[in-house]
């Protein structure tokens, strides 16, 4: 079902102040935004409009009691000019996972892929066309009910808006095994793209970083045992010629896209995968045996980051030298390939947007 999205294109384009060999993450965004909004148990109003700030009422639900949930994902060019985003599909159903335990309504069937194939027609030649950039798009939901108390909200926005960006790391990852903090428990809402979970995670961070770490690697809630995620990545070990990521049937884990990409691409590739927990205790003593043969973190804004330094109780175990690193590597390679359209076998991982009509304001 094709949903009625209105246009109110932007008077001039800002893309000429923006150096596109030098992009930072996250500090450009494109001319455009797509809004709807929700009221009376139904959404509406579905239109595109030049990017700007929005007023909100002080009380503004999503403010106080957190009902925000968010997604990210990622489009590049192909050879022909095309725009391809990767995976879409996922990410509409993982923000209705989100909304759901959020207490927060679904979307329209269509209206998340309809309204990033809009925006992106609109704004087509803020994609990147260097291989180590991108589009990345950032749809997100919050609640707008102007009310103190605590309930589901009965308003909401959801809104889309594009940044093209550059590397997210620009250098191998270390990652600091916390005991102290927890990210997640079963129960709880490890499994959702929720604001709060970001917010839990920064003053934890703080301190990894200032003993020089990336990211943390998150231990289960529970026997703070199992490795979960590292930071905002799903975790992959390769020990023994098999690739290990923890389990997603605890609800502790963000199911990423990129960690399902990478679980498929390495099963074709004829390597041995298992779901299942991996303790400190299996880790310390497959370092200590050098059978530790790549280690890394999977998620859209990095793709494959590998960890060079996995650093628990003050010490700081070093992994192989990331020119041995043969499995991200190749990886890493055949996600690029598919993202910019040179799989043919995987064409059906990405959304393509034919921007040949495309009119630059
Ligand atoms: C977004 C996210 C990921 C990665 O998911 P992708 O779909 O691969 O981008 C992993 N862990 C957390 C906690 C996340 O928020």
């Amino acid at each position: 079902m094709r949903h009625e999205i209105k246009v109110n294109k932007a008077k001039s384009s800002r893309i000429n102040e923006v150096d596109f060999n030098n992009l930072a993450f996250g500090k450009e965004f494109s001319d455009h935004m797509f809004i709807a909004d929700y009221s009376n148990g139904e959404w509406s109003n579905y239109r595109i409009e030049p990017m700007a700030n929005i007023a909100f009422h002080p009380a503004t639900s999503a403010f106080h009691y957190g009902q925000a949930i968010f997604e990210g994902l990622k489009a590049q060019k192909d050879k022909d000019g095309n725009v391809l985003v990767f995976r879409p599909d996922m990410n509409a159903k993982r923000m209705d996972i989100s909304a759901n335990r959020m207490g927060m309504p679904s979307l329209p069937e269509g209206l998340f892929l309809q309204a990033i194939e809009e925006l992106i027609k609109l704004d087509a030649s803020w994609v990147p066309t260097d291989a180590n950039s991108s589009l990345y798009i950032r749809p997100f939901m919050i609640a707008t009910d102007e009310y103190v108390g605590i309930r589901e909200s009965e308003h909401y926005k959801f809104i889309i808006f594009t940044c093209p960006v550059g590397a997210y790391y620009s250098a191998p990852v270390n990652v600091y095994v916390s005991e102290e903090y927890i990210r997640a428990f079963p129960g709880g809402v490890g499994f959702a793209k929720c604001a709060g979970n970001y917010a839990a995670s920064l003053y934890p961070l703080r301190f990894a970083k200032q003993e020089g770490y990336d990211q943390i690697l998150w231990l289960d809630g529970i026997e703070k045992k199992y490795f979960q995620e590292c930071g905002t990545m799903n975790v992959f070990f390769m020990i023994d010629n098999v690739l290990v990521t923890p389990p997603l049937d605890e609800g502790t884990i963000l199911a990423g896209i990129t960690r399902d990409s990478v679980i498929t691409l390495a099963k074709e590739m004829g390597i041995k995968v298992e779901e299942r927990n991996i303790s400190v205790e299996e880790f310390l003593q497959a370092h200590k045996e050098n059978r530790i043969q790549d280690a890394f973190g999977a998620g859209t804004a990095a793709t494959i980051a590998p960890i060079k330094i996995v650093g628990y109780r003050h010490t700081k175990y070093e992994l192989p030298d990331i020119e041995t690193r043969t499995v991200s590597t190749a990886i890493k390679a055949k996600m690029n390939q598919i993202k910019n359209g040179d799989d043919a076998q995987k064409s059906a991982w990405v959304m393509k947007i034919d921007a040949s009509e495309h009119v630059p304001v």
